[in-house]
């Protein structure tokens, strides 16, 4: 119960790895405010999946790329702390560089990189002033391997590092640690559209031989959101199976 009395936001917290952390902080004791974009279907699930922490839930629905909204649900908080922030929210928009369009560029940057900067940037005016704070980005091994088709989903995450490494250095002062996690391959909606072939190959590339879970990408989360890793900022925990 490491994390009782804790308030926790995870966005894009009502489905897959967002769901995972949400519901290990939950297990640990934590208050948890999942947000979404709009599958509200995945949302209702969730609260029925967590009934028994009921108490300990809320929901919210919102664009991370939007600045305003950020800032609004920032002043809605159902909580006056707020201990730990994971920026989970992302998707993926593949295509070649020569035919991607512009649009799915903009949009993959907008709210993967765009989206952690503004809960960041909201985050860290409330923690400086509570004196503490975790916050924990997901980002991708494709920051550092770029796989090809991925050149917005790469950038996006490379990005996150970056913006990671800056901020944890501006706050560190004020006891709040900035970090980043980077899943490996993990089965979720996300990742439902490759082909079984590609599967396959992308498996035999990962040295365990296998994606992980979203438990396992949870538990490091948790890691970098405890009190025990107060030393730890500014780094990059590989969930990825030795990829
Ligand atoms: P997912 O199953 O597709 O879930 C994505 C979540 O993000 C959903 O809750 C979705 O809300 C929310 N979201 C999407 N766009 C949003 C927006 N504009 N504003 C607010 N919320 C938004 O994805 P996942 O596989 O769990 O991935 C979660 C994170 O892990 C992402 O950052 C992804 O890049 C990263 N990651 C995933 C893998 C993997 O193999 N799956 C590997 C490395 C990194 P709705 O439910 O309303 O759509």
């Amino acid at each position: 119960m490491q994390f009782k009395d804790q308030n926790v936001i995870v966005t894009g917290g009502t489905r897959g790895i967002g769901k995972g952390i949400a519901e290990n902080f939950l297990k640990q004791g934590a208050n948890v405010l999942v947000t979404y974009s709009g599958n509200k279907a995945a949302a209702d699930e969730f609260l029925t999946t967590n009934e028994e922490y009921k108490d300990n839930i809320f929901t919210d629905c919102f664009n991370v790329a939007d600045a305003s909204a950020c800032e609004e649900f920032f002043e809605r908080l159902p909580f006056e702390k707020v201990h730990v922030l994971v920026n989970n929210a992302g998707i993926r928009k593949d295509n070649i560089v020569a035919m991607m369009p512009k649009d799915d560029w903009q949009q993959v940057l907008d709210i993967n990189l765009t989206g952690t900067f503004n809960m960041c940037k909201a985050a860290v005016m409330k923690m400086s002033r509570q004196r503490y704070g975790r916050i924990v980005n997901i980002t991708s091994p494709c920051s550092h391997f770029g796989f090809a088709g991925q050149a917005n989903y790469a950038a996006s995450k490379a990005g996150q590092i970056g913006l990671t490494r800056s901020l944890s250095k501006e706050v560190a002062k004020r006891k709040i640690t900035v970090n980043c996690i980077s899943p490996g391959f993990i089965g979720t909606d996300l990742i439902a559209d490759l082909p079984e072939k590609l599967v396959d190959e992308y498996k035999q590339q990962i040295p365990m031989k296998r994606f992980g879970t979203v438990d396992e990408v949870a538990n490091g989360v948790s890691f970098l959101a405890s009190e025990q890793a107060s030393y730890i900022t500014g780094t990059v925990l590989e969930v990825s199976g030795g990829l």
